[in-house]
């Protein structure tokens, strides 16, 4: 009971800051629009950046290998053996991203986690980008390696860092988002691979937001520069519309992560219907320059029209939309607000963004129609008036 005290008293110090989450419970399928407690909400806070989480060929692919293959894998791979499905998906999608081989993992969380803690270790040194997504950072601590974060973006800091602490390593990794998760930038790839080369470092780019949406064929951010990366991270979660991730790269890179990522080891395989979702999802995406055309109009239509009401959107290239506000609070009061004219959107705040920098951010569908982005501009429109006597 004392223990329960505690936490409950912790859990009341973050209700004050303005920091305990509340998720809300949707019924049926994720799309443009949402069942939420009996009304429908045209949703923009989902990374289903393509639409694909309900498509029928998906869910058809999920169905038959439910039916042929089960649903549990049995075991971690090292216990019960790769399933014909795993194999197939590794084959599949290092051959979309160029690498020479892949491996799965269940989650981008688990990917991200196993990978740099697989590959670098004492005496090693990590170089972490400053709004890397929690996974990397995960990774970096878990490795035990010396982590040096870098400014965000700024490969000028990263040049400093390593020259004062490479030579002192004996391996040494550069890990960065490639299109920030909660920001919508993109990282200065082509300077880190530079970088990298320069300074006899590994290069591991996370392109969970950027796969599907950004690149030739949805290949990504390195695809669309030019550069080859050690590692390519890409999850399948988000704009392939299943679950799980692959950590891609060359064959010595992931038969070693294969042997010494322990979420990797200690974990049992993806389930097969879910890889065998994914990899019907894969043709999909690749053919889906329409979709991404689309998404990417959706998100410059929405920019453009915050930005004439007074709200603080960057001018992006990007799905990822974030609407600055700051305070934390005021932050949730306006998605509420909005939720109330029928517009989902999410409030991020501390620890997942910086102190003081919490914000909306908006993902549009390539599946919204114009009249969906046109009725969460109206909601904007109609919440900014109040917006401003809130002391902006
Ligand atoms: C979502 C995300 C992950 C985690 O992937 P999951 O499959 O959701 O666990 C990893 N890296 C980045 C940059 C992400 O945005």
């Amino acid at each position: 009971m004392a223990f329960d005290n505690q936490i409950a008293e912790a859990l009341r110090a973050l209700e004050a800051a303005g920091l305990r989450r509340h998720p809300r419970q949707i019924q049926g399928a994720q799309g443009p629009e949402l069942e939420i407690d009996g009304r429908r909400v045209v949703c923009l806070c989902s990374n289903n950046y393509l639409g694909l989480a309900s498509h029928p060929a998906i869910v058809q692919a999920a169905v038959q290998a439910a039916q042929e293959e089960g649903v549990g894998s049995g075991a971690s791979r090292l216990i019960t053996g790769t399933m014909d499905a795993h194999a197939q998906a590794e084959a599949a999608f290092s051959e979309f991203v160029g690498a020479a081989e892949a491996v799965l993992f269940s989650t981008g969380y688990a990917a991200n986690l196993g990978a740099i803690q697989a590959l670098v270790g004492d005496g090693d040194a990590v170089f972490s980008d400053a709004l890397n997504h929690a996974s990397l950072i995960d990774g970096c601590r878990l490795s035990r390696a010396r982590t040096y974060v870098y400014r965000h973006g700024d490969p000028g800091h990263l040049e400093e860092l390593l020259q004062a602490h490479r030579p002192q390593a004996r391996r040494a990794l550069i890990a960065t988002d490639s299109l920030f998760s909660m920001d919508g930038v993109t990282a200065p790839v082509q300077e880190l691979e530079r970088l990298a080369r320069n300074f006899d470092a590994g290069l591991l780019v996370d392109e969970a937001h950027a796969l599907g949406v950004l690149g030739p064929m949805g290949r990504g951010v390195c695809a669309e520069q030019g550069v080859a990366p050690d590692l390519i991270v890409g999850t399948l979660g988000k704009s392939f519309g299943t679950a799980g991730a692959f950590v891609a790269g060359s064959g010595a890179l992931v038969d070693f992560i294969r042997n010494r990522a322990r979420s990797y080891v200690y974990s049992t395989a993806p389930s097969p219907v879910l890889v065998r979702a994914a990899l019907a999802a894969l043709p999909l995406v690749r053919d889906a320059d329409d979709r991404r055309t689309q998404l990417l109009l959706h998100a410059a239509r929405l920019g453009a029209a915050l930005r004439e009401l007074g709200f603080d959107v960057p001018d992006i290239r990007s799905q990822i939309l974030p609407v600055f506000v700051g305070d934390n609070d005021r932050t949730m009061r306006l998605s509420h607000e909005l939720f109330e004219r029928g517009v989902f959107v999410q409030g991020i705040r501390p620890p997942t963004v910086p102190v003081g920098t919490a914000r909306l951010r908006l993902t549009p569908m390539a599946t919204h129609r114009t009249e969906h982005i046109d009725r969460a501009i109206g909601a904007f429109a109609a919440s900014a008036p109040k917006r401003e006597e809130a002391g902006t």
